[in-house]
């Protein structure tokens, strides 16, 4: 582990809304608000050893290119670290945004010291990243960890349509826990906007929200079995403003069902943890791996 771990402290920020209209539109947006809060923290880019820029997934964190992401307009095969890099005028690091999370929690949040974790954010989306012996499960093409879209449902009559019953996902597969778990294809099914009004909507007796509730800790409950049969992982750190909210609807089916339903060794040797580090989990995770990756320490556990 390295010396100095202690959760970063931030000097200035700065947030904006993800434009809705295209790869071009959001570089733009992430370059000027970095150049914003440089300039507001007065400093230059020659005063800045590094930056990391988080992105959904799927990406390589090495090359900095996004692939393709389920959640954003028109990002495929984006050079994201090059693109920000020239923008900003310093040396840009790339990660999917719940790797960097994984790293704030596994250094300085409610993993730390564990080297068997899987971090798990239910937000909008539903997400991931996989520590296993001390270091980040990247796979082949550094894609790993995409537990958000490893299925947990199938449509058990084959002649129905996978869509008739069990929902297709924005990654073009279906039965993935985002489907069912991610605040925003709950809303989408529930007919409300947000994730909250599904569960006041289910609160109130909504038969239609409490469905979408339900199916959503079932989804929850079988990736928590999973992660644990195939993992051993000593915690799970679970995050993400869903799971902040809703830890009855998340935290407490996950925790039923490994109790339940996993081996029992493995079940015997987790925790499941709420995240410590909140909303800036992400930017914290971005500084240490930026610094990290700065003093060429990344391979250790990034
Ligand atoms: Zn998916």
């Amino acid at each position: 582990m390295v010396a100095d771990d202690a959760i970063p402290s931030i000097v200035a920020r700065d947030e904006r809304t993800t434009p809705r209209d295209g790869a071009d539109a959001i570089i733009t947006a992430i370059i000027a608000s970095a150049r914003d809060t440089m300039a507001r923290a007065k400093l230059e880019p020659r005063d800045i050893v590094a930056g990391a820029c988080s992105s959904p997934g799927p990406l390589d964190h090495v090359t900095g290119v996004v692939y393709e992401t389920p959640n954003l307009v028109g990002f495929r095969d984006i050079r994201l670290a090059d693109r920000v890099a020239e923008g900003v005028g310093t040396k840009i690091f790339v990660d999917r945004d719940t790797c960097m999370a994984a790293i704030a929690e596994g250094l300085v949040g409610a993993a730390r010291g564990a080297k068997d974790f899987v971090y798990v954010t239910v937000s909008t989306g539903l997400g991931g990243a996989i520590v296993s012996g001390g270091r980040m499960i990247r796979g082949a093409t550094n894609t790993a960890g995409e537990i958000g879209h490893w299925p947990v449902a199938f449509q058990p009559d084959p002649t129905r349509e996978a869509d008739d019953d069990i929902p297709l996902c924005g990654c073009g597969s279906f039965g993935c826990p985002e489907a069912f778990a991610g605040g925003a294809n709950m809303a989408h099914q529930a007919g409300v906007k947000t994730a909250s009004d599904v569960y006041a909507a289910a609160e109130r007796g909504d038969a239609r929200a409490k469905g979408v509730v339900i199916r959503a800790e079932r989804a929850l409950a079988n990736l928590a079995v999973g992660l644990v049969n195939v993992l051993n992982p000593s915690v799970i750190v679970i995050g993400g403003s869903v799971a902040e909210h809703q830890p009855a609807h998340v935290l407490v089916p996950m925790h039923r069902a490994v109790a339940e339903r996993a081996f029992k060794t493995p079940a015997a040797a987790v925790r499941l943890v709420p995240a410590a580090l909140g909303a800036d989990v992400g930017m914290y995770g971005a500084v240490l791996e930026a610094r990290e990756r700065a003093a060429g320490r990344g391979d250790w556990f990034l």
